[in-house]
């Protein structure tokens, strides 16, 4: 791909030394998948696993291609627009995996912003969910990724985030609570300062549940 300019190489969020992720290494995980399989007492070469370890890779490539993306890409086109009221984009859909255990959360993301003469565009928020999700993560992390992404890039005089999600981790092993839902928020700006702000933004999320 023509990137002069190496901006798709540019440093992610999850790079925390300012080092660009390594590519992935389809190799690798296959070679690791066969050394898994092989440590809990399987045979890899037995038909059914034959094709694991490269499926695995495949997927991993898929749900960790986030640690390769820059989200502030999606940020960039704003438009100028004198309007300061809430703007909320609820349920954002997305599936991430908890770096803790390699398993996956599920659940939505609940965005809302304060402008300050720049907007964005709606869709534009799930695109940064969707980069930051496939990523391994913990979900506290993620709602203030968004906070502090929407904060900077946009100038936004406030951001408030929640996240809900169910997580594997807790529903297939440990204690198996299988209804649980884990509810994270990040409030900057207004939000945090505010307390009729905040208020409004939970009743615009939760208000209809009753
Ligand atoms: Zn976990």
């Amino acid at each position: 791909m023509n990137d002069p300019a190496g901006r798709l190489r540019k440093p992610t969020l999850a790079a925390k030394d300012g080092a660009p992720a390594a590519p992935i290494d389809h190799l690798r995980i296959e070679a690791a998948v066969r050394e898994l399989l092989l440590a809990v007492g399987e045979d890899p070469d037995r038909e059914g696993l034959q094709e694991t370890p490269a499926r695995v890779a495949r997927m991993y490539a898929e749900v960790f291609a986030g640690l390769h993306k820059d989200p502030r890409e999606h940020l960039r086109k704003t438009f100028t627009q004198k309007y300061d009221e809430m703007v909320l984009v609820k349920d954002i859909r997305f599936a991430s995996l908890c770096e803790h255990h390699l398993l996956p959360f599920i659940g939505k993301a609940h965005i809302a912003y304060l402008p300050k003469g720049k907007i964005i565009g709606l869709s534009k928020l799930a695109r940064v969910v969707e980069v930051l999700s496939r990523r391994p993560q913990v979900q506290e992390r993620m709602a203030e990724e968004l906070a502090d992404l929407l904060m900077t890039e946009l100038g936004a005089r406030g951001v408030g985030v929640i996240v809900e999600a169910s997580h594997t981790c807790m529903t297939i092993r440990g204690v198996r609570k299988a209804d649980s839902v884990c509810t994270t928020s990040a409030m900057r700006g207004g939000f945090r300062d505010h307390e009729a702000t905040r208020a409004e933004l939970l009743s615009l999320v939760y208000g209809s549940r009753g």
